[in-house]
């Protein structure tokens, strides 16, 4: 068909990550290459739905989208397998935009990522997938020739997936999609009638619309019947015992177009005052795009059946947008436009029925399989979290879900764990907010705590910052982050430190703390005695009404203008650097350094946080004078 259309073939170039993504296809080792049939006709059963769906709305394609079909067939003297569906079909601009790029935000990031070790990087295409692309793992050259559902002429694509595609006008009796694959020499395998038949039992029988095998007959045999391979019905109308593990897992993987093994699978049909039955997948593996601001939730929407539309937002809370899977109502009339889903009470219930589901489903799995569960916590934690702020009707069950690093232990922990292992006189939870986990374990304000041993939750998601500020507390005990003023420390006992430890020379370096406020002005808020510190000389902390340090620093990152609130600088007068300053005060020496004492260990806590100096030059002068003094 190409060939004779040649005379006007238009010759482009794929973007570049899909050349990248081709040539590894190209030179695949990956070893499952039957993959690229389950990829095309999962495609093939989008397609159908698509029609089915617009031709809901479009009557004059109602009389197309009929007797859905997709038929696989081998041809061993061409050596060629050709996938046929009679779905919605692709015009050329569709051709240019869906078989020349990617188009997925997810796998352009993840082509990105790709280390150039081919061995390694087909193993992880082979647990993410590409989609039509694979065809090329089998295939020297694939021909697609596809005519649009409304639309009288038709288009071939073709391609050696070596750079560039060509495409030009061809002919096709009806609607629908015709793929070609011209087999590599080694890839005979995938012309035999047996093992087209088991690739589709195994990837494919969930598929709604019959697939069937049109095996060639022997010479001088009749034509044989097309032969229907798969069982053709929605998986999720079929009783749940008599879907096997395999199964929901394949479906998981046409459904969310995804590669991984879901974590868990929910599948329950809602009888009541509504109707409706739902497929939901947890899944195993953290996507690439899972913070994409375009990101929608993968989770399809049918009515009786019929496919009507993904990613609606209404249908699931934003904190649950990593689930995907099927929702099928029995309420909601098939004529639905995306607009009429908006403010939906049907929606509304389904939604708060899916999320009551889901909470409870994790409920259990966090009591029963703790482990797994702090698997899953890793990889979706940060967005659950979002649900502890938007939610206030799951805020408790997600808190009690909700699993945190520490400082006095190395695995993840619950609240109620942290709770239970509360000192004496601990009256509080305690936080602490940062980027980088090793970072914060190392932050000075913790030193106090740790002498006191008293555990303090690390926090390194930014959604931490948010829910943080509006969940007061959890089981009466408040949240209180450990860079806020307070005198909280002190009235803790010490786990292990002899009690005298505490009556330490507080008053003694009170000549430092007025000099230091005297020269520091209007820099800080003010300058106190610490019983945060340990080892370090001094440290930054929040007035107990300002700005978390760590949040200022991110609204800023984030463009937000925040006025930058002056910190308290606390001291620690246990610190030979602050003894020997206030003696050396004492006996009328240090006057004049004094000041550059002060601004150089303000800076360097603010080094430590992470806090840009405002003055470098000033800093660099301070400590060559300072240095000048020591060297004289
Ligand atoms: P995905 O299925 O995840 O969107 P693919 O790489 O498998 O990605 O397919 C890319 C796009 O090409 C599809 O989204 C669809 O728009 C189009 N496409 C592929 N196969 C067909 C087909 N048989 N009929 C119509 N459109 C198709
Ligand atoms: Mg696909």
């Amino acid at each position: 068909m190409s060939e004779a259309a040649g005379a006007t073939a238009e010759q482009m170039e794929f973007q570049a990550e899909v050349g990248r993504l081709l040539d590894l296809m190209v030179h695949s080792v990956y070893s499952e290459k039957e993959v690229f049939l389950r990829e095309l006709i999962s495609n093939a059963s989008d397609a159908c739905d698509k029609l089915r769906y617009a031709a809901l709305t479009d009557t004059a394609l109602a009389s197309e989208a009929t007797d859905f079909k997709i038929s696989i067939q081998p041809n061993k003297a061409d050596r060629t397998v050709t996938i046929t569906d009679n779905g919605i079909g692709m015009s050329r601009e569709d051709m240019v935009a869906n078989l020349g790029t990617i188009a997925r935000s997810g796998t352009a990031a993840f082509v990105e990522q790709l280390s150039g070790d081919e061995k390694k990087d087909a193993n992880l295409i082979g647990q993410f997938g590409v989609g039509f692309y694979s065809a090329f793992m089998v295939a020297e050259r694939v021909n697609v020739v596809s005519r649009k559902a409304g639309e009288s002429v038709a288009h071939a694509w073709e391609s050696d997936g070596r750079g560039s595609f060509s495409i030009s006008p061809a002919e096709r009796e009806a609607t629908g999609t015709t793929i070609t694959l011209h087999l590599r020499e080694d890839d005979g395998e995938f012309l035999e009638g047996y093992r087209l038949r088991s690739i589709i039992k195994t990837y494919s029988d969930h598929i709604a619309i019959p697939v069937a095998l049109v095996e060639e007959s022997a010479e001088g045999e009749e034509a044989k019947e097309p032969e229907t391979v798969n069982a053709a019905s929605a998986l999720w109308t079929r009783p749940k015992s008599e879907i096997t593990d395999e199964q929901y897992k394949e479906f998981y993987h046409h459904v969310g177009h995804a590669f991984d093994e879901p974590y868990h699978t929910i599948h329950w049909r809602a009888e009541g005052t509504i109707e409706y039955s739902a497929l939901l997948f947890l899944p195993g593996a953290k996507p690439f795009d899972l913070f994409h601001p375009d990101r929608k939730n993968a989770l399809k929407l049918y009515v009786r059946r019929v496919y009507i539309t993904e990613g609606v937002e209404d249908l699931l809370p934003g904190w649950l947008r990593f689930l995907k899977g099927v929702v099928d109502s029995e309420d909601l009339p098939l004529n639905l436009s995306r607009e009429m889903l908006q403010n939906n009470p049907v929606v509304r219930q389904i939604r708060n029925g899916l999320t009551r589901r889901v909470v409870s489903e994790l409920t259990t799995k966090a009591e029963k399989e703790p482990e797994e569960f702090v698997g899953f916590w890793e990889n979706f934690g940060a967005v659950i979290k979002e649900g502890l702020y938007e939610d206030q009707a799951n805020k408790d069950a997600l808190l009690k879900l909700s699993r945190f690093r520490s400082t006095k232990r190395d695995g993840w922990i619950s609240l109620a764990e942290y709770v239970e292992g509360m000192a004496e006189n601990q009256t509080a939870i305690y936080t602490i907010a940062g980027d980088d986990i090793d970072a914060l374990k190392r932050s000075p304000q913790l030193e106090g705590f740790a002498a006191k041993g008293v555990e303090v939750l690390l926090l390194t998601d930014p959604v931490d910052e948010f829910w943080t500020s509006t969940v007061q507390e959890f089981g009466g005990k408040p949240f209180k982050s450990a860079t806020r003023a307070g005198d909280d420390l002190s009235q803790i006992k010490a786990a292990d430190a002899p009690e005298k430890d505490e009556a330490e020379p507080e008053g003694a370096i009170g000549n430092v703390i007025a000099a230091f406020k005297l020269a520091l002005g209007e820099a800080v808020k003010d300058v106190r005695v610490s019983d945060r510190l340990t080892d370090s000389a001094c440290c930054l902390v929040a007035d107990e009404n300002d700005m978390d340090l760590h949040l200022e620093r991110m609204m800023r990152h984030h463009g937000q203008k925040v006025e930058r609130a002056p910190r308290i600088l606390e001291l620690n007068p246990r610190h030979t650097l602050v003894k020997r300053l206030s003696e050396k005060l004492e006996g009328g020496e240090a006057v004049d350094a004094a000041e550059d004492y002060a601004f150089l260990l303000l800076d360097q806590a603010r080094i430590v946080e992470g806090e840009p100096l405002p003055d470098p030059t000033a800093f660099a002068q301070r400590m060559a004078r300072v240095m000048e003094g020591s060297v004289g």
